[in-house]
């Protein structure tokens, strides 16, 4: 007997479009902490997404290819504060977009006077959002919900000479339960040693690099207060200025602090979900799970696939399961510490 197609017709409807509902429905915001380190080529771009969709943005790289791709595939959909650490295009090129496209609570600045076409631009673009705006000095804090980014920098008045724009970054400190994350922008040693006068609790899980890990910040003294399990740069591929610069990496390397570059690594997730464990995602090496205090371990990827966890959009986009097949593309430092320093030095 042949089905009666005009009886099924409407429950079949019904029936797609449930499944299209499900398929257009928010994914579920990741319950504890995401810091993503975005690969925008030579820039900064720093997604940090909280324990109740707290979603704050921390610059944007350049105009192109810009980071709204980025926040487009994360399902982004507000942010509770932009933060620019300075005018320099490669930190705020890529903002004017995500301005344009994405609502947003308050805009963090530096406040430095810059009068470039992009900058101008940027400034357009957030009068035009209706954005809170306000300038971010030391001693300040900047809050979304849950997260509490603490101000270390810069100072009023501002730090003077010919770096001022990168040595004027703001500088925040972000703490997790046991995690912490120190994100500086492009400062340079002296906005470090202006930072270490300051106070001299500046330890972190995690440090961003200052200034594309150029060879002028991340100085022996920040490095040893900060006193990092793991680092990461935010530079391009075969950058003009040789970021990151082989002299920063041989100071971490000393302390055996874990690198990951945006170059080598592609866009790097690092995910806590109790605020004790984190674990490493990168765009082109796969996953590994942190202990406190411990080494990473590929082998806890292998013998635990829920280790670590990242967001649906990451899954898409990063998801692949790490077998033997995968380990002559995976960055040799998933086997050994040391090998990444090798790798590193040869392209700076
Ligand atoms: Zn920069």
């Amino acid at each position: 007997m042949k089905p009666d197609l005009r009886r099924g017709g409407p429950l079949l409807l019904f029936l797609l479009l449930l499944l299209a509902l499900a398929g257009c429905r928010q994914p579920a915001a990741p319950q504890g902490l995401q810091v993503h380190f975005i690969d925008v080529g030579q820039g900064d771009a720093i997604l940090v997404r909280g324990p109740e969709g707290e979603t704050v943005l921390i610059d944007g790289g350049e105009a192109e290819p810009g980071v709204l791709s980025h926040l487009r595939r994360e399902h982004v959909i507000k942010l509770d504060a932009l933060v620019t650490t300075h005018p320099h295009s490669d930190h705020v090129g890529g903002l004017i977009a995500v301005l344009k496209e994405i609502p947003v609570k308050e805009v963090w600045v530096d406040g430095q006077v810059h009068t470039t076409r992009t900058y101008e631009n940027l400034l357009d673009a957030i009068d035009r959002s209706g954005a809170v705006f306000k300038e971010a000095r030391r001693g300040g804090e900047i809050k979304a919900g849950k997260l509490t980014f603490k101000i270390l920098h810069p100072t009023t008045p501002f730090l003077e000479g010919p770096d001022a724009l990168n040595n004027n970054s703001v500088v925040l400190h972000l703490t997790y339960g046991q995690i912490s994350f120190l994100l500086t922008g492009d400062a340079e040693t002296e906005a470090e040693k202006s930072i270490l006068a300051y106070t001299g609790d500046l330890k972190a899980t995690v440090l961003k690099l200052g200034h594309h890990g150029s060879r002028t910040s991340t100085s022996e003294a920040f490095l040893q207060a900060v006193r990092p399990e793991l680092a990461v740069y935010m530079a391009g591929a075969g950058n003009p200025y040789g970021h990151p610069h082989r002299q920063t990496l041989t100071r971490l390397r000393r302390l055996n602090v874990k690198v990951y570059g945006t170059d080598n690594n592609g866009t790097v997730v690092i995910s806590s979900a109790d605020g004790v464990n984190y674990s490493v995602s990168t765009e082109k090496g796969g996953e590994v799970a942190f202990a406190p205090q411990n080494t990473p371990s590929l082998r806890a990827k292998r013998s635990n696939p829920l280790v670590g966890w990242t967001s649906a959009g990451l899954l898409r986009r990063f998801a692949r399961p790490v077998l033997a097949s995968d380990a002559k593309q995976s960055p040799r430092w998933l086997d050994r510490p040391g090998d990444c320093f090798a790798s590193l030095a040869m392209t700076s």
